[in-house]
């Protein structure tokens, strides 16, 4: 007997997409079914994010046209991590497996097969990963790219060019429930997870229809998201940065006596007026960093639910 999928994926106003995307799933699921790859109660499963156009009904209409189709309904909005994470945490009480996707084409369906056959290989873990950016306009592949190499940098470990298309197995799955954290970074925790992974590479496509919902705001705010919630390099910038400062006055204190003693010395109003702003500037900057941190922590020990599941169609048998 072949395991269970589910394919989770997380809608925020997608009613142009989805049902291009129900009809796409379905021959793919079809075709994997009847190639005895995945159980025949794997499920297609639907996260609606608090959307305000048509995407809930939709998702209700195709669960009762074909029991394919399973839907998740959060209380409201919670964006992209939580809706994705009220899935994942949904689909591993019934999956084997569980594949998490956008809705919105981008990732390539063909790529499933591959990510299947990993986990029968016995990968718990299957990353898919980009293997190039050629639909992606030239800004969104520099900040998309820039990002990764930045989150390296600050030392959180992630896959490179790989968004949230994965497949995970039902113990790792497990394992992510044990991750309690408010402040959702999936990227970052997949990979601490650990057990066995793979990786499938893919073409990325061009949004099938609709506008992103990630605008470069969005993004950003993702990227800081990401930083401060896996390292604490930041923080320790901020040291080097005050101890290279303490260096450097040093340094200029010698410098200012020398001149006077060597009689140049005027009122020096401009170096003063300078050092007074530059300094002001990085204290500043290092007190928004260091807050950051402790604001974290204060989302963190409120322990607050991360999504709120107003009602689940699925179909189990
Ligand atoms: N999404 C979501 N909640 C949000 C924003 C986005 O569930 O608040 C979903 C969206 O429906 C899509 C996926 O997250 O399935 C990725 O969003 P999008 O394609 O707009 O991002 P991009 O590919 O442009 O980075
Ligand atoms: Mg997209």
């Amino acid at each position: 007997m072949a395991d269970i999928l589910y394919v989770v994926i997380p809608c925020y106003k997608e009613e142009e997409v989805l049902p291009e995307t129900s009809k796409r799933m379905k021959a793919k699921m079809n075709a994997l079914i009847a190639d005895g790859k995945i159980s025949d109660k794997s499920r297609v499963m639907f996260v609606n994010d608090g959307s305000t156009d048509r995407t809930w009904e939709i998702i209700q209409s195709l669960h009762t046209e074909d029991k394919l189709f399973s839907g998740v309904n959060l209380s409201r909005n919670r964006g992209h991590q939580n809706a994705l994470l009220a899935g994942l945490m949904t689909a591993k009480n019934y999956a084997d497996m569980v594949i998490s996707m956008d809705a919105d084409l981008q990732d390539d369906i063909n790529a499933i097969d591959g990510m299947v056959d990993k986990y029968y290989e016995g990968c718990d873990v299957v990353y898919g990963v980009r293997s190039s950016r050629a639909t992606d306009t030239f800004f969104k592949k520099f900040t998309a790219e820039g990002f990764y190499k930045l989150m390296k940098l600050m030392g959180a470990d992630i896959v490179f060019n790989h968004a949230d298309y994965r497949l995970m197995s039902k113990r790792a799955l497990e394992g992510l429930a044990e991750f309690g954290e408010v402040n959702l970074f999936l990227r970052g925790i997949v990979p601490e997870i650990g057990y066995k992974s793979g990786i499938v590479e893919y073409e990325r496509a061009e949004r099938f229809a609709g506008e992103s919902k990630y605008p470069l705001k969005k993004m950003l705010s993702f990227a800081f998201d990401g930083i401060t919630s896996f390292s604490i390099k930041p923080i320790r910038l901020i040291i080097d940065l005050g101890f290279l400062i303490c260096v450097l006055s040093v340094v200029a204190l010698i410098w200012s006596i020398a001149v006077k003693f060597m009689g140049g010395s005027i009122a020096g109003w401009s170096s003063i007026m300078a050092s007074i702003w530059l300094i002001g500037g990085i204290q500043l900057l290092s007190i928004g960093v260091i807050g950051e941190y402790v604001g974290k922590m204060y989302k963190e020990t409120k322990h607050r639910p991360r999504f709120i599941i107003e009602s689940v169609l699925n179909d189990e048998n």
